[in-house]
């Protein structure tokens, strides 16, 4: 949790994102090796000028400076994960980025926070968050009284 509060801090402060709003947290069985502990996820909305791609860089940016590594196995344990789920309504599809996120439209942690903050954003080419969150199982997600 403090990860995740100073994530947002960082953003907050950042010269460049203004306008951040943040969703509660919610806390998740792990995807892939179970043997980890559970996962915090919160969605953050947030205005900007920069580009997608300068944003994605900003993010791991941050995602370095809490302690993150990218040598572990993919779905391992991480300090902090900060991905890049929409960029307005942006459809970009290459290696280094790929919006909207893969996975936003199937899981339940990203549906959940995210659909406090805009229920009615559209998913490029996947419809309304409310739609989908309906059509998705919200197994095993608790949400917490924290706010970030
Ligand atoms: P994951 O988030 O899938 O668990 P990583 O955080 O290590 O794994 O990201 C691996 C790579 O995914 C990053 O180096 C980044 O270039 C790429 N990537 C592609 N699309 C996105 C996105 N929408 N948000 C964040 N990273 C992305
Ligand atoms: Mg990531």
């Amino acid at each position: 949790m403090a990860t995740l509060l100073s994530a947002v801090k960082a953003l907050r402060a950042h010269p460049d994102c203004g306008a951040v709003v943040c969703s509660s947290v919610y806390e998740t069985a792990p995807m892939g090796p179970q043997d980890q502990p559970d996962y915090l996820n919160a969605v953050v909305g947030l205005q900007t000028e920069l580009s997608a791609f300068h944003l994605l860089s900003e993010l791991q940016h941050i995602e370095y400076s809490h302690g993150r590594t990218r040598d572990g196995e993919r779905w391992g344990p991480r300090t902090l994960d900060l991905d890049l789920l929409l960029f307005a309504d942006e459809i970009i599809d290459t290696p280094k980025l790929s919006v909207p996120h893969p996975g936003i439209a199937e899981r339940s942690f990203v549906l959940l926070p995210l659909a406090e903050l805009a229920p009615d954003l559209i998913v490029p080419n996947k419809g309304s968050v409310s739609n989908l969150l309906d059509q998705c199982s919200p197994n095993g997600i608790r949400r917490l009284n924290s706010t970030l």
